[in-house]
């Protein structure tokens, strides 16, 4: 460190001195925001505009995406999207489920929230940002598409695509695109205030520590409308980092949405071994909740994918023939690993539980004794998991969620499983 004092401030000051003026604000350590801070200051305007539309984000209705209607007039409509699509316009579903509050405007929880933090950062460095428009029905964007529509030619229609979304094909639908301004200018002068500055700063620095991203950044060209420096979307960081991803480029890293897990190797050596191919072609989605159905299939996988005894029949009315957790779950019944839920469902859709993982492995191990007492506070000795639990304590395979606590109730991630796969295979011989 003191050799990257420069030499006149140390002499003048003394090394320690020298240092403590020099070292930077504390900001809270996280290798992720790094990272995208990183990859940010190369990307292209389109890149920005495509992490939108490649983004995986929860909450958005993916299915019944029939398009509203604009004037009523089917075919006339019809000409309309294929104008605004010709444009870059993109088809934007709408929240699946809840939406929260946010200066006033309802946005996607994740939204809201890292939005606070985004305005608490502004508001730190002397900056005063708005929300002005937050999430908007395909209903309301429809009044305001036929307040303003004064024609029908292509010229008129396409004059007003400029500014105003077709019916659908807003981003604020989704519930993840917020409007902005600071202090008293309006938004259409938010490109010239302090706070945009600050905002955009080494290629929008600021915005994407926070996952946000300009939504029609100036400089990209079919993406709608013109573009509109006062409208951001959030993605959080790992769709930043997914950005035109390629997972044969680093073996260590093969998902895009590893970086600065502590899961990051177990989830590498997953993929190494076959055991995942990931949620999507760049993805692991390692902080989904995994369901039972995941956990047998990781479970068979890792056991070499033994064909189950054809004669074996499950009693189990809730897993269908041809699924992909089909062998599995039969392998997992016939071997002992699971009873199920009950006698007759496995709910392969539930959310695996830390304890019901944890039995996998134990009775997959061939349900060895513990050698040592249960040292977790909130897991009864009644409970049907506390030998499990215990034994994978005291082989390493779990530390806990604390230094008294297990967890035995909370979801599994699936980072989560990778590390509990990656420990338990040093110890069983397979
Ligand atoms: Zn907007």
């Amino acid at each position: 460190m003191a050799a990257r004092i420069p030499r006149l401030l140390r002499t003048l000051l003394g090394p320690a001195l020298a240092a403590a003026v020099l070292a930077p604000t504390p900001a809270a350590a996280n290798p992720k925001v790094d990272a995208v801070v990183e990859f940010g200051a190369a990307l292209a305007p389109e890149q920005m505009v495509r992490a939108f539309d490649e983004a995986r984000l929860p909450n958005l209705r993916t299915s019944d995406l029939e398009p509203p209607a604009v004037t009523g007039d089917a075919e006339l409509d019809e000409h309309i999207r294929d104008l605004g699509e010709a444009r870059g316009y993109v088809r934007r579903p709408e929240p699946s489920g809840a939406l929260t509050s946010a200066d006033g405007r309802l946005l996607q929880p994740s939204a809201a929230a890292a939005w606070e933090q985004l305005q608490a950062a502004a508001a730190a460095t002397g900056h005063s940002i708005d929300i002005t428009s937050g999430y908007r029905s395909a209903a309301s964007q429809r009044t305001i598409w036929l307040d303003r529509m004064f024609g029908t030619s292509d010229e008129a229609l396409d004059f007003l695509m400029q500014m105003v979304a077709v019916p659908g094909y807003s981003k604020h639908h989704t519930g993840y695109a917020i409007d902005l301004r600071s202090g008293a200018a309006t938004l259409y002068a938010f490109q010239d205030t302090a706070a945009y500055a600050w905002l955009s700063e080494n290629n929008f620095a600021n915005a994407l520590s926070y996952g946000w991203l300009p939504s029609y950044p100036v400089g990209a060209e079919n993406i709608g409308p013109s573009p509109e420096p006062w409208e951001f979307v959030y993605v959080g960081l790992d769709n930043i980092l997914c950005i035109d991803f390629d997972p044969k480029a680093d073996p260590n890293r093969p998902f895009c949405d590893t970086v600065g897990s502590t899961f990051a190797d177990d989830i590498a050596w997953l993929q190494r071994t076959g055991i995942t191919t990931g949620c999507d072609a760049i993805r692991f989605c390692t902080n989904d909740t995994a369901t039972r159905a995941e956990a047998a299939t990781f479970l068979w996988r890792l056991f070499g994918m033994v064909e189950p005894d054809p004669a074996f029949e499950l009693t189990f009315n809730d897993i269908a023939d041809g699924q992909y957790f089909t062998d599995p779950v039969r392998w997992m019944v016939d071997n002992g690993f699971t009873t199920g839920t009950t006698p007759t469902t496995f709910s392969p859709f539930d959310t695996l539980t830390r304890a019901q993982f944890v039995t996998f492995l134990w009775r997959a191990a061939g349900r060895p004794n513990p050698m040592s007492p249960l040292e977790f506070d909130d897991v009864d000795p009644e409970h049907y998991a506390s030998t499990a639990i215990a034994w994978a304590k005291f082989v390493g395979i779990t530390n806990g969620t604390s230094l008294s606590e297990f967890s035995p109730d909370a979801s599994t991630t699936r980072g989560q499983i990778a590390a509990f796969l990656h420990r338990f295979v040093d110890l069983v011989p397979r």
